[in-house]
């Protein structure tokens, strides 16, 4: 059995944004040789997702606006969780959107259905922050 491990950097500019990570988890595929078996793909950060969509800017916006409702950043004085941080809203929104995914690898593809796209959601970014990949199969 094979095993292929990788970790992503992300540092986005905003303190919330949805990035397409397909191409950088196919590379991976590629890299790992591993023709059949799973794709873990999983956010290192409890205040950061991983989660399967499409990748279409009406829902991302969608998906901002429903998240906002449910955990508003603001008042950041409404979270008990706020005495020392800020981010309250970033660790209910990462609840809501997952931690991780997990792919098939069929043929050595990832074997999505239909408009399937693998996203890093980041509720409090502007600094370093990680992605693990771990492939295993033959
Ligand atoms: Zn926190």
């Amino acid at each position: 059995m094979k095993s292929f491990r990788k970790e992503l950097w992300f540092n986005t500019p905003n303190r919330r944004q949805l990035i397409n990570i397909t191409p950088q988890v196919e590379e991976c595929l590629v890299e790992s040789g591993v023709k059949e078996g799973i794709c873990l793909v999983n956010a290192m950060h409890i205040t950061a997702s991983v989660f399967i969509n499409d990748d279409e800017i009406g829902l991302h916006n969608d998906f901002e606006k429903w998240l906002e409702k449910l955990a508003p950043e603001k008042p950041y004085s409404q979270y008990q969780h706020n005495r020392f941080e800020d981010n309250a809203d970033a660790h209910l929104k990462r609840t809501i959107m997952g931690r991780e995914v997990v792919v098939a690898i069929t043929n050595g593809r990832l074997d999505f259905g239909p408009w399937e796209q693998i996203f890093y959601g980041e509720f409090d970014g502007k600094r370093k922050k990680r992605v693990l990949i771990k492939i295993i199969g033959e």
